[in-house]
Order: C-alpha cells, then sequence, then structure tokens
C-alpha cells in the first residue's frame, strides 16, 4: 500500500471585493493543489496558499518545492506522516506551505483511509468550530457598515483589520462596537503595523470597546517589543506573524512574549505541526487560534477539521473560502451556518467534487 501519483494543479481565485490589510491589498490568491493518489483506491486532496510577505513563497516557490518532494514520495505509505515530514524538511528548508499542501493532501488520505471525517481521528473534541469573518481595512464608516452586514448573515465574531494609523484603528473599533452591539465578539489584527508605543495606546484606548484579543500589534522580529506590548496591553496579546514553527512557539513560551498564538497551516507546514504546536502552547496555558492565508474550501477544511479536534485551539478564523469569489469545490466541504464551521458526513478533508474547469489540467503529475 503506497503513494502511487502525485498531482499538482496551479490555480488563480479572485476575490469578491480587494482584501486589504496593513501591508497592502490582494485582488487574488494563487494557489497550488495537490492530488495524492494511492494505489490502493484512495485518494486526498491538499492546497498551498503562498504568501510572499509572511513565508516568502510564491505559486511559483511551491511548485519547485514540490518537484522535489513528489517523486521522493512515491511508494511511501501515506499514513506514516511522521515520516514523510522528516524526508520533506530533509529535501527542503523552509517552504511550508508547500509541505502544508503535501500535508494537507496526506490526512485527506489518513481520514478517507480510517473511514471517518478527519478531525474525529485527530482527536474528535468538538464537532463544530466557531469562525469569525473578517473586515477588511476601509474607512472607520465603511466597516462599520460591513459589520452590520456580516451580522445580518449570521456572524457571532468579527475580525477587525487595523494596523494603518492608530488613531483611526481606534476609530474602527469604537463604530464597529456601536454598530453591532455587545453581543458579537471582535478580535483586532494590525498585521505587524504599529509600533510598541503606538501598540500599547491604541489597545489601552479599545479596551474599553471590548476586544477579545489583538493579533501581531508589531512587527514579527520584534520579540522585545512584542514583550513589552503585552505586559501593557488590557487586551490579550496574540502571536501570529512571530509563530510559524514550534520553534517558534517555543521561543515565545519561554520569553513570556504572548498570551495566545494563531497558528496556519501555510506557516506551519501543514497539518502534523500545527497540532505540535498546538500542544506546546498547551502545556504553556497558551490557548491557540487557527487562521488562514487565502485559502480554498480545500485548505479551509483541513483548518476546521483540525480546530474541531484539538482542544487547546480555542478560535478560528477561518474565511478565506468566503472571501473568494472564485469556488474550487462542487460538493462537500466545510459549510458555515451561524458563524458555526459544519462538517458533512463525508471521510477525510470531507470534500466530494472539485469544479474541474476551474482545476484544470495538472500542471506535473509524479509517477512511478
Ligand atoms: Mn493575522
Amino acid at each position: 500500500m503506497g503513494i502511487q501519483q502525485i498531482e499538482v494543479y496551479p490555480v488563480t481565485l479572485a476575490y469578491r471585493e480587494p482584501f486589504r490589510i496593513a501591508p497592502g491589498a490582494s485582488t487574488e490568491s494563487h494557489n497550488v493543489i495537490v492530488k495524492m493518489v494511492t494505489d490502493y483506491g484512495v485518494y486526498g486532496w491538499g492546497e498551498a496558499s503562498p504568501s510572499e510577505r509572511v513565508t516568502g513563497e510564491t505559486a511559483e516557490t511551491v511548485i519547485k518545492a514540490v518537484d522535489k518532494i513528489a517523486p521522493k514520495l512515491i511508494g511511501m505509505f501515506p499514513l506514516r506522516i511522521e515520516q514523510i515530514v522528516e524526508v520533506m524538511d530533509k529535501l527542503v528548508a523552509g517552504n511550508p506551505s508547500a509541505k502544508a499542501a503535501i500535508d494537507i493532501a496526506l490526512h485527506d488520505v489518513f481520514g478517507k483511509t480510517a473511514r471517518k471525517e478527519l478531525h474525529r481521528v485527530l482527536g474528535g473534541y468538538r464537532t463544530e468550530v466557531l469562525t469569525d469573518v473578517t473586515l477588511s481595512i476601509k474607512t472607520p464608516r465603511e466597516m462599520a457598515k460591513d459589520a452590520v452586514k456580516a451580522v445580518k448573515r449570521g456572524f457571532k465574531a468579527l475580525k477587525v483589520k487595523v494596523g494603518v494609523n492608530p488613531q483611526e484603528d481606534v476609530e474602527r473599533v469604537k463604530l464597529i462596537r456601536e454598530a453591532v452591539g455587545d453581543d458579537v465578539q471582535i478580535r483586532i489584527d494590525a498585521n505587524q503595523g504599529w509600533t510598541p508605543k503606538q501598540a500599547i495606546q491604541a489597545l489601552n484606548k479599545m479596551a474599553k470597546y471590548n476586544v477579545q484579543f489583538a493579533e501581531q500589534p508589531v512587527p514579527a522580529e520584534d520579540l522585545k517589543g512584542l514583550i513589552e506590548v503585552k505586559r501593557n496591553s488590557p487586551i490579550p496579546v496574540m502571536a501570529d506573524e512571530s509563530v510559524h514553527s514550534p520553534e517558534d512557539a517555543i521561543r515565545l513560551v519561554k520569553a513570556e512574549a504572548v498570551d495566545l498564538i494563531n497558528i496556519k497551516l501555510m506557516k506551519s507546514g501543514g497539518i502534523h505541526k500545527a497540532r505540535k504546536i498546538a500542544a506546546i502552547a498547551e502545556a504553556a496555558g497558551i490557548p491557540c487560534m487557527i487562521g488562514c492565508m487565502g485559502e480554498s474550501e480545500i485548505g479551509i477544511a483541513a483548518g476546521a477539521h483540525l480546530a474541531a479536534a484539538v482542544r487547546n485551539i480555542q478560535y478560528a478564523d477561518l474565511d478565506s473560502d468566503l472571501l473568494l469569489k472564485d469556488k474550487l469545490v462542487k460538493r462537500g466541504g466545510t459549510k458555515v451556518k451561524k458563524s458555526m464551521r459544519v462538517f458533512p458526513k463525508i471521510y477525510g478533508l470531507g470534500i466530494r467534487e472539485l469544479d474541474t474547469a476551474k482545476l484544470g489540467k495538472p500542471l506535473k503529475t509524479y509517477k512511478q
């Protein structure tokens, strides 16, 4: 029983509207889909959604990394995930979203081989996951309008993008809180946009609007700044860009730099290492969130199954498939009902059928 064939499909998926965060805006997501075919009738889907800004990857580097890795995996038993991760790490350093595409496809195969939904074989802690929806940066007034629309669509949690201008950022949170009332969770994400001083001032002003936590207030590499913000913020501080790997998680835990960690499969290299980060954080008393880059329904399903499986993944920001206009999955995947990611009774990731016109023909096929 082994991996027989690996197919690679680059896809371009358009956003519904330009997605703007502190470092810039995107209009489309350039992702790479991987199909992992075994010789026992089971196949799995994986996805890379590379971010040049966060991990230095593009669709081209993902394809290059997979080209190094895929030929070596042909013939390996697909459930030896720990071993396959070791092989990947020995073949190429970094390239976490390329590795995530392979890792996610292996986990889809894992669930399908076990004939269970993936979250049930990964820990099975909960059966649905509350996700927020992200409000892209606009004027405070426009964002308050978007917030009301999101709440009308059923969302119980909003992730508010900030990090542009501290004064205006406080205004964003104020107008949104006033527009949606007290019952909606509001979390913010500055995407490294503030200095420590700006962050401390802004967070102290925002605290009265009941902000659940603040993601990545300062640049990723500014560990001192992060510690300073955490010590002086009335709002819990979450690391995102500062934590990619289990090694990063240990470093921040030791430095007592954050209250929370945002795990993303595209930073960690997939589910296998994401679970290690969650375990490290749990042992340190640090709850985690699972976030996303620009994944379609495939990558989002992987994050949602992991979040359902693991107790310490207490928050979810799994909404990129909703922000994308283009849909890759025709049947299956995790739907959102009243802010909850719910799972179909389909094994593995729960992807039944892809839109073959959107997916196109494989760019590369690796086999024996
Ligand atoms: Mn973030």
